[in-house]
């Protein structure tokens, strides 16, 4: 029987596709690896996940200032925050199909190894003396083992049907990033791989004129730290955030929008003094994980990881990570929705070592000059919009009932509100064509639909978390109310037409958090 996790997120993905949430990039092409397009229902439930994002982290608190810096930026600026020499994952490549993988991905294997010193052909007297593994994780993998040890020797080594000269096995346990986990076949040696993009400025095509495109959003906030300041007049501690584009060369991306090779980020710098670092630090933990929560995900889908000390990344004194517990069949089931980091003075330091440009504070009050500590929660826009649709994904009921829905927070549905005339005769077809235009007006996003059976029609609704549904039916024509239908509760109430809109205005005020 299929795994019910992974059958929910095949549902998802084809939910998505058909509602028009999230496309495969350039599909009508065959589609680009690692990058996704969002239809019209996905760009609003984006947008809205980045403005419930900034309204959590920078209107609500008076002292983090919006910002919007350029993708492409001095090459320099990588070059002093670490990720020209170290942004670098462990590539690894099968020897025989050519397929890479992330060696640090990859998970354990145990098996038997069986190894082969070269081939000859058994038409010619062509041979090869090059060593060749092949992993058998079971007794019954031992032909597909010497198949796949033939074909390498001959695709990659040009011997025409191949014998295999010398078998030696031995048993592995656990190993990790050796062998192909499709095929079985050896892989490369790991060789360090640079994550960012590359491109020209200007007609030349040359180093000089070689730019990144930028990996993460921080840098553009740590460069203009000084401009910031300046123009606001910002006392520490205060904040800088944004969201944007950022793009990464990832080996293999996976898991529909969680790893992609363009993705954005939603990323708050937060300038504090040192030695309120801890204390800042976890204050924004604790708010950073409420956000999601107070959005809809459930509690015991979300959790803490702490990076142990000797895995940090060399600028962090401390991260911790919020998870959310995607249905990836791959291990571990748990994936980053956002780190948040302590990352000491270091931006500030090395970006004034590498400009010349000394970027420090100087407190009034204390008469004191000092670089400011830096708290980091660095979340992923594509990441947290998948994770709110997964844990939004429901069925309910049996047979004719059974209904599929998306249990979306109001505030990050794309449509708030559904104007349904009950039938298409006796001016209800025309109240609702005002009605709509009347929400639209007071800019709620709401859809008017006048086809097909009610049922049908709230069904539709449903299956794309619209919360409230309005039906136009003979009272409304007899005696101006109408009937506002709960997405999560079926529940029906009846409201006076004229007030409608206040109404479902004032409910979706009601559900912010
Ligand atoms: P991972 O370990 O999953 O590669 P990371 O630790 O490299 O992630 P950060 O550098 O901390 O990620 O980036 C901050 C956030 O940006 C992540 O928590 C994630 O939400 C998002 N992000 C990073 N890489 C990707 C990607 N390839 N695709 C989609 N989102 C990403």
């Amino acid at each position: 029987m299929a795994d019910p996790r992974q059958e929910k997120i095949a549902l998802l993905t084809s939910l998505a596709k058909r509602r028009g949430f999230i496309y495969q990039s350039s599909e009508i092409y065959g589609g680009l690896r690692g990058c996704w397009d969002y239809g019209p229902l996905g760009a609003l439930l984006k947008m809205n996940v980045k403005s419930a994002w900034w309204r959590s982290v920078v209107t609500k608190h008076g002292n983090v200032y919006g910002h919007d810096s350029s993708i492409i930026m001095h090459p320099k600026v990588w070059e002093a925050s670490g990720h020209l020499s170290g942004f670098c994952d462990p590539l690894v490549e099968c020897l025989l199909s050519g397929s890479r993988f992330r060696q640090d991905q990859l998970e354990a294997e145990s098996g038997t190894v069986f190894e082969y010193c070269g081939a000859k052909s058994t038409v010619n007297d062509k041979r090869s003396d090059d060593s060749y593994k092949v992993l058998a994780k079971n007794k019954g993998e031992y032909d597909k083992a010497k198949k796949t040890a033939r074909e390498f020797y001959s695709v990659k080594r040009g011997i025409e049907k191949p014998e295999l000269l010398g078998e030696k096995s031995y048993e592995i346990k656990d190993s990790v990033g050796e062998f192909n986990p499709e095929n079985g076949g050896q892989l490369s040696e790991a060789r360090n791989f640079n994550l960012m993009l590359k491109t020209f400025l200007g007609p030349a095509e040359d180093s000089a004129a070689t730019v990144y495109l930028r990996p993460e959003t921080a840098q553009g906030i740590f460069v203009n730290f000084d401009n910031v300041r300046q123009a606001t007049r910002a006392k520490i501690p205060f904040g800088i955030a944004q969201t944007g584009k950022s793009f990464r060369n990832e080996i293999t991306p996976k898991n529909f929008t969680f790893r992609t090779r363009e993705f954005e980020q939603m990323e708050l710098e937060f300038f504090c003094k040192p030695g309120t670092d801890e204390e800042w630090h976890e204050k924004w933990k604790n708010e950073r994980m409420q956000w999601y929560i107070d959005y809809g995900i459930k509690k015991e889908n979300l959790r803490f990881y702490e990076h142990p000390k000797e895995k940090l990344a060399h600028y962090a004194k401390s991260c911790s990570d919020i998870e959310y517990l995607f249905p990836f069949k791959a291990q571990p089931e748990w994936g980053e929705l956002e780190g948040i980091a302590n990352r000491t003075d270091f931006d500030l330091k090395t970006h004034g070592e590498f400009s010349g440009k000394i970027l420090s504070y100087f407190d009034e009050e204390t008469k004191e000059h000092y670089i400011p500590y830096v708290i980091e929660p660095s979340a992923g826009g594509d990441r947290a919009t998948l994770a709110f649709l997964l844990d939004a994904y429901a069925e309910e009921g049996e047979g004719d009932e059974k209904r599929v829905l998306l249990k979306l927070h109001p505030c990050l549905a794309p449509v708030k509100v559904a104007v349904l005339p009950l039938v298409k005769k006796e001016g209800m077809p025309e109240i609702a064509e005002k009605l709509y235009a009347e929400f639209l007006d007071e800019d709620v996003n709401a859809q008017i639909d006048i086809n097909a059976s009610i049922g049908k029609r709230y069904a539709r609704q449903d299956e794309i978390g619209t919360p409230w549904c309005i039906t136009i039916d003979g009272d409304t024509v007899e005696s101006g109310t109408v009937t506002v239908r709960d997405r999560d509760t079926k529940e029906q109430e009846k409201v006076a037409l004229n007030e409608a809109v206040d109404y479902i205005s004032k409910k979706l005020r009601k559900s912010r958090p």
